[in-house]
């Protein structure tokens, strides 16, 4: 069995004094680093976006972050601007070991549509690559951590499932954007099948 995760988004900007913060996103750095010894192949992400993207607040006269507007049909809130390709606010948190990081997904490259999980863009238009990579490498079942726990990762499970892969939620090496939000994706992330490691304590690998 090749044990796999796949570490979401661990990016400076999404970090507690980062533009985009999610509450408490540093704690997990030693957390993963600490569990990646428990898997045979590591693959990380990162959100890449041009300045211009139109997920950014600041691309849209008139819109502030956190507004909600029609992109091209698709429903799009808006971000404050993160993540922007080449500065440091889209780096890894410095701390996080990448040393066994085999393959780096980066999404969010095209300004017209915004890209939450890492294997499609949010109109499942155009595949990333991923699930092509792991099916590859032999992989059937993939843990999945990082950040945020109820948006990027969990749009990254719910297509990883989608891909027919097993999928598990590791909860205690990921942090959310909106508590509240992060109950009601993990009803519907359960629903499909995908398991919810909560603790560390519950943390088990064969
Ligand atoms: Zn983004």
């Amino acid at each position: 069995m090749m044990r796999t995760l796949v570490i979401v988004d661990v990016q400076n900007d999404f970090m507690p004094d980062g533009p985009l913060s999610v509450p408490k996103a540093d704690e997990i750095v030693p957390i993963i680093n600490d569990i990646q010894k428990h898997y045979d192949l590591i693959v990380a992400t990162q959100d890449w976006h041009p300045k211009e993207h139109l997920s950014f607040a600041s691309n849209h006269s008139g819109k502030k972050p956190f507004d909600i507007i029609d992109l091209f049909g698709i429903e799009q809130v808006l971000w404050p601007d993160h993540c922007v390709q080449n500065t440091i606010g889209s780096q890894l948190h410095p701390d996080l070991h990448t040393d066994r990081v085999e393959a780096m997904i980066r999404k969010g490259m095209d300004p017209r549509i915004d890209s939450y999980s890492a294997f499609f863009d949010n109109g499942r238009k155009k595949r990333t690559g991923l699930a092509g990579y792991l099916r590859d490498r032999g992989v059937k079942e993939v843990h999945f951590c990082g950040l945020a726990s109820d948006i990027c990762v969990y749009h990254t499970i719910m297509d990883a499932v989608f891909e027919g892969f097993e999928a598990t939620l590791l909860e205690f090496a990921s942090r959310p954007l909106d508590r509240e939000d992060l109950e009601k994706k993990k009803v519907e992330m359960e629903r499909p099948g995908v398991r919810i490691v909560g603790t560390l304590s519950e943390f088990y690998i064969p």
